[in-house]
């Protein structure tokens, strides 16, 4: 076979995002208020989010239509291309068939538009001025400023501040998008003071950026909050590349047996296993899922399935996830999107009940296939991306030992053009491994809010 891409003409950009909560085989645990501990309602949530938001967080209906005007910014970089990985499959000499669906070639270079958007939308049209949000390394401040300059919204982001000063340029790039950026834990937030005082060093961590933007929009009229993964409607909105994926893989004729993606709060993941988990649950499917994360913040592989805080304060309602306790000040490791303590509800449920099976890499072992990812195909992959990668030549390499031919899908999230001081190190040989101690698990979860 050639070495095409399987582009979607721009007539077949889906139309809607496919509701995987109107197919789970397994109930999804309702989200809890973190003082009554009842399930929250719409109400509970609208400090936070537009109303629009909280219907899909909250919706069972199967299709969801994507209003024209997100279209039509989607339209800038969709649909994505999805790409045989020829050279990659020669190099390894496998009879495995890779495809990435390559998430790399929106603007800010991953996956997190593809929200970012539709979030902007939803909030523009309830009259929302200005949006605040919480970043790791960078990529999530990235889409949202870009898409909240596209709706003429301001954009705030509380930016980790170890990503603030490891990784300047993404900063560089909210701040051309027009947003405003400050490096977390803050003075300008009850929450962040509190870290302050505690530890004037905080290099800071998803979870109290979370807490210091949560904050302030909580006390703002005008203002909302926005969240990159974790929520339904946020792997709602990601969908859009299991939907496009679905009909490449027809154009290509093939099947995928294996579907791969690394997770954070699990979005990219979602995004292009839901559509595919569908085919499982109506027509019989017989996929195998696998999601992988980082062994240094390892969720899903060694944390609980419990309810927790999606933040640091304790001020987020209560979700039933995989978590490794909302304490957790994850190891400074380069893939900064998958250093979040708690996994999307959705992944976790499914992962439960045995749908997805887990794995952890350490980041080295990423990096390896990172740097021949890129040698073969060319792109460089984002230190999260790269995670994925060495899943995928692991089951390639699999294939190889037992000679069958399996076609393995994964999602290229994002480029890695942003993360070159990381490779700098890989290359150096001073890049460290480090393995989550399961004592430190076991102490986290001692602290986790007393449910049931
Ligand atoms: C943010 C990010 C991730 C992890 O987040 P998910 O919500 O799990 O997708 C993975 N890859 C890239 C490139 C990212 O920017």
């Amino acid at each position: 076979m050639d070495n095409k891409k399987y582009i979607l003409d721009e007539a077949k950009l889906p139309k809607a995002w496919y509701n995987i909560a109107a197919d789970l085989p397994v109930p999804l645990p309702p989200v809890l208020h973190p003082a009554t501990l009842k399930p929250v309602g719409p109400d509970d949530l609208a400090p936070l989010f537009p109303m629009a938001l909280i219907g899909q967080e909250m919706s069972t209906e199967r299709y969801i239509a994507i209003p024209e005007t997100v279209r039509d910014v989607y339209r800038l970089w969709r649909p994505t291309p999805l790409v045989r990985a020829h050279r990659l499959e020669r190099a390894l000499d496998t009879p495995a068939h890779i495809y990435y669906k390559n998430e790399s070639v929106s603007p800010p270079g991953s996956h997190k538009p593809n929200t970012a958007v539709a979030q902007a939308y939803y909030n523009k049209k309830e009259g929302i001025r200005r949006l605040i949000t919480e970043t790791g390394a960078g990529q999530w401040g990235s889409a949202l400023s870009m898409a909240c300059n596209f709706f003429g919204i301001e954009c705030k982001v509380y930016m980790v501040k170890i990503s603030y000063q490891q990784k300047p340029y993404r900063r560089s790039l909210m701040q051309i998008w027009g947003a405003s950026v400050t490096p977390s834990p803050s003075e300008e937030t009850e929450a962040g003071r509190s870290i302050l005082a505690q530890d004037p060093d905080s290099l800071g961590s998803l979870g109290i950026a979370i807490s210091e933007a949560v904050e302030v929009a909580a006390a703002n009229e005008d203002t909302k909050y926005s969240l990159g993964s974790v929520l339904n409607h946020v792997l709602l909105h990601q969908t859009i590349v299991g939907q496009e994926a679905v009909a490449q893989m027809e154009m290509a004729g093939e099947e995928p047996d294996i579907v791969i993606g690394c997770v954070g709060g699990g979005s990219n993941y979602a995004g292009l296993a839901f559509p595919f988990l569908r085919r499982v649950f109506t027509e019989g499917a017989k996929t195998r899922f696998i999601s992988v994360e980082a062994s240094a913040c390892p969720s899903v592989t060694k944390g609980v399935y419990a309810y927790d805080f999606g933040d640091t304060a304790m001020t987020t309602p209560l979700m039933k996830m995989h978590t490794l306790g909302h304490s957790f000040v994850p190891a400074g490791i380069h893939a900064g999107g998958l250093r979040y303590h708690g996994m999307a509800p959705l992944i976790s449920a499914l992962a439960e009940a045995g749908y997805i099976e887990p794995t952890a890499y350490l980041q080295n072992a990423a990096f390896a296939a990172a740097v021949q990812f890129a040698r073969s195909e060319g792109i460089v992959p984002a230190p999260e991306t790269a995670h994925a990668v060495r899943a995928v030549i692991d089951e390639a390499l699999r294939c190889k030992e037992s000679g069958e031919q399996k076609v393995i899908l994964f999602n290229f999230s994002g480029h890695g053009h942003f993360d070159l001081a990381a490779y700098d190190a890989y290359l150096g040989g001073e890049l460290l491994d480090y393995e989550y101690p399961a004592s430190k698990v076991a102490k986290a979860l001692e602290e986790l809010p007393q449910v049931e």
